[in-house]
């Protein structure tokens, strides 16, 4: 998977940067890299919407919990 590959690379530089002695305030330094890595971590966005209110609707739900919309 694309991510994956993403990911691992990430890590790799994430290791590396500790790796290069780079202690001092890492914290700053490496944000972007904790950010990407969050981001790619994060569980897949498959949240369902109502397209008749756009409320968020429970996966599998049949009927928006909102307006009543009845979903396919
Ligand atoms: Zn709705």
């Amino acid at each position: 998977m694309e991510d994956e590959k993403k990911l691992e690379t990430l890590y790799m530089e994430l290791g590396k940067a500790y790796y290069e002695g780079r202690f001092e305030d890492p914290l700053p330094e490496l944000l972007p890299y904790f950010d990407a890595i969050t981001k790619l971590r994060a569980p897949q966005d498959d949240n369902v919407f109502c397209p008749n209110c756009g409320s968020k609707i429970k996966p599998g739900a049949t009927f928006c919990g909102n307006c009543g919309y009845h979903l396919k």
